[in-house]
């Protein structure tokens, strides 16, 4: 029996259709009226972005749009929109968006009123105080932003993903529209639902996992089984796009009071490397770190299994283990994510730094297993020559 604490402060809303609820909820919290309205360019071409603003402005909102901004988001990127706040004298942040424009509209609601860098925060140079309201729209299952006290942003001279980390960070408020995920393509959907599933996995098996979190992430990882491959095969199914804009808001609840480990470690090294997709890179190295940790931690990784459905409970705790690699394996394979040896830019001379990017990550030491940098490497081979 372990002490526990969870906390999470963010008001969420879900259903089809919600997001046309937006001015309505904003009032109710008394958020506003200047807003940014913070996304990214696949986002407002989906045709997402303009209705929702044109519901503000009929409301009386004033709203200024700031879309310049990449996957996996640069520390520039959030310094221009913290720039534009501050000129244009706007009050909250409302994100509309994948992990990437959440994660810059709450850089944006910290630097804006408080100036500095994401360095400086995660150096604990300066403190996260003063920070604008936040309001999260996520348009992908994957990253569980919308709920998670975290914004993961890519420093442009060394290209390692800083995560800012603070209670602070959660958004005020999250409103799932599950209709928003609908012209997610299908690599798109994939990745970003295996991402969710690592979430869930990590979240619940890490050292400094909670009984409340392993309870979400259970229910999570379950549901995800099931849903992304009809979501990915069929994007227009309301109850699979539901199901997986649910789990991953559950799978965010889940990690985001406990931690990730060495999946996300290797993903975020890799991501802050090659611009990775972040849900393909986690993908990649999944099973290998599932082998790796069951070695020395074959029970929960049982458990995890039987949550999957991959074993039942006639299985012994090894049988099940097998069970759950195997399963994962077929399962990404199922979704055509590809693997490491097919991404772009990926050369077998950058690997000690990938796993030393790794090693140095903050969630290292959270990971079920200690891990070392020789660990990672022979992970990141094995990944490499899975053919
Ligand atoms: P993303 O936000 O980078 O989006 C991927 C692509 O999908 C973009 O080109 C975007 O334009 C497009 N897209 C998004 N929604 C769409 C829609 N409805 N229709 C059509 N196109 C759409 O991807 P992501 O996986 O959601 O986010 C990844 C980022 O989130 C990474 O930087 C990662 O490190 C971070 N992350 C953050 C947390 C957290 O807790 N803050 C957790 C995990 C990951």
């Amino acid at each position: 029996m372990d002490n526990f604490s969870y906390f999470c402060n963010t008001k969420i809303e879900m259903g089809l259709g919600k997001a046309e609820e937006l001015p309505d909820l904003l009032k109710s919290l008394e958020i506003g009226p200047s807003i940014l309205v913070v996304s990214d360019p696949g986002v407002v071409r989906a045709g997402i972005v303009q209705p929702i603003l044109e519901r503000l402005q009929a409301t009386g909102y004033r709203t200024v749009l700031f879309d310049a901004l990449s996957p996996n988001p640069r520390d520039t990127e959030c310094l221009a929109g913290a720039k534009l706040f501050v000129e244009q004298r706007l009050e909250a942040v409302v994100a509309i968006g994948g992990g990437s424009a959440m994660d810059t509209g709450k850089a944006i609601a910290l630097l804006g009123p408080n100036g500095g860098t994401p360095l400086e925060y995660v150096e604990g140079i300066r403190k996260y105080v003063n920070i604008a309201p936040i309001v999260c729209v996520p348009t992908t299952a994957g990253t569980g932003s919308e709920v998670t006290r975290s914004s993961v942003i890519t420093e442009s001279t060394t290209h390692r993903k800083l995560t800012l980390k603070h209670a602070a960070l959660r958004p005020l408020l999250a409103v799932l529209d599950p209709k928003l995920t609908f012209t997610v393509p299908k690599a798109i959907t994939a990745a970003t639902g295996v991402d969710a599933l690592v979430h869930a996995i990590e979240g619940y098996s890490c050292k400094v996992t909670n009984p409340i979190s392993q309870a979400l992430g259970a229910r999570s990882m379950r549901t995800i089984v099931s849903a992304l491959p009809t979501a990915f095969r069929d994007g227009d199914n309301e109850k699979a796009r539901f199901a997986m804009l649910e789990s991953s808001m559950l799978a965010g609840l889940c990690f985001g009071s406990s931690d990730v480990a060495a999946v996300h470690c290797l993903a975020e090294a890799l991501g802050g490397l090659y611009d990775t997709p972040h849900g393909v890179a986690n993908s990649v190295f999944l099973p290998y770190v599932l082998q790796f940790n069951a070695q020395a931690e074959q029970a929960i990784h049982a458990e995890m299994a039987r949550h999957m459905g991959f074993a039942t409970n006639l299985d012994s705790d090894e049988q099940a283990t097998q069970k759950l690699i195997a399963g994962v394996r077929d399962f990404t394979r199922q979704l055509e994510i590809p693997k490491l040896r097919e991404l772009p830019g990926v050369r077998r001379e950058d690997f000690a730094r990938i796993a030393e990017m790794a090693l140095t990550n903050n969630s290292t030491p959270s990971n079920v297993r200690p891990i070392s940098s020789d660990d990672y490497l022979q992970i990141i081979e094995q990944a490499y020559d899975d053919v």
